[in-house]
């Protein structure tokens, strides 16, 4: 990474209130060179420019630390977790969290592990599945205190697949630009049907870029109903809102 690049990476994690340490950097430095070299086989982001890719990926994924939710030793899940975000941002910022990184996609999953282990992530348990299965496994259900989730879909549809791998207690954190009142109004009503409500829809913009966000908490209150998640592309099909 460059000077410049690590200027930036620091000003964004200090107005999120991180001090990042030298060592935090240098992952961050390797973790650009990983999905520079990945991207041009898989597709893993859009972004090539080293300042949007600091500010887009690695400090937007750490938005979700915002608000203290993710403090503390905790089992998260990162649904539909890509090329790594949030899941990489998190573990090199926050190593008391046992981060498990799901997405449906291989290859992509494979890059998050060779990642993690070059990085010396210690942290990162990647698993290869969709959610609407692996939400039925009783080795998977239940068993999470957090879910984190990036760019994946409506508000309605990451309740129906988030909320059934919470603990009674535990927390959906979804991260999202701009929130509609109506993907709200739909995403609360969504919640209410499998376990959860509302705890908080807070609009921030992102460090430096200034982007719209908005860091939507739902906590799970219930058990989740056996019948949710439905199957395999329902949720985003027919979503429950
Ligand atoms: N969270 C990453 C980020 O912010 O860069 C990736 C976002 S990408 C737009 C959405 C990812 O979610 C894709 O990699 C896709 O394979 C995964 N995904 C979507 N629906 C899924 C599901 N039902 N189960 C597992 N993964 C899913």
């Amino acid at each position: 990474m460059t000077p410049e690049g690590r200027a930036l990476l620091l000003e964004g994690a200090k107005e999120l209130g991180l001090d990042l340490t030298a060592e935090q950097v240098d992952r961050f430095g390797q973790l650009l060179d990983l999905l520079n070299e990945g991207s041009a086989q898989l597709n893993l982001t859009a972004l090539r420019d080293e300042r949007d890719i600091v500010l887009k990926h690695f400090v937007d994924s750490l938005t979700c630390l915002r608000g203290g939710w993710l403090d503390g030793e905790q089992r998260v899940l990162d649904l539909g977790t890509g090329g790594g975000f949030p899941a990489l941002p998190l573990a090199i910022v926050q190593p008391r969290l046992q981060i498990v990184p799901l997405d449906a996609t291989r290859k992509k999953v494979e890059f998050v592990e060779r990642t993690a282990q070059a990085l010396g992530l210690e942290n990162v348990h990647p698993l290869v599945g969709r959610a609407e299965n692996l939400g039925r496994d009783p080795q998977q259900r239940e068993r999470y205190d957090r879910v984190v989730t990036r760019a994946v879909a409506a508000l309605p549809v990451l309740a129906e697949l988030a909320l059934p791998f919470l603990r009674v207690g535990g927390l959906l954190v979804a991260q999202k630009g701009p929130l509609t009142p109506e993907e709200l109004e739909a995403g609360t009503r969504a919640a209410a049907e499998v376990g959860g409500q509302v705890r908080a829809a807070e609009p921030f913009t992102l460090p430096l870029a200034g982007d719209a966000r908005t860091l939507v908490i739902i906590e799970k209150t219930a058990s989740t109903p056996e019948r949710y998640p439905r199957r395999e592309g329902v949720p985003n099909r027919k979503p429950l809102f």
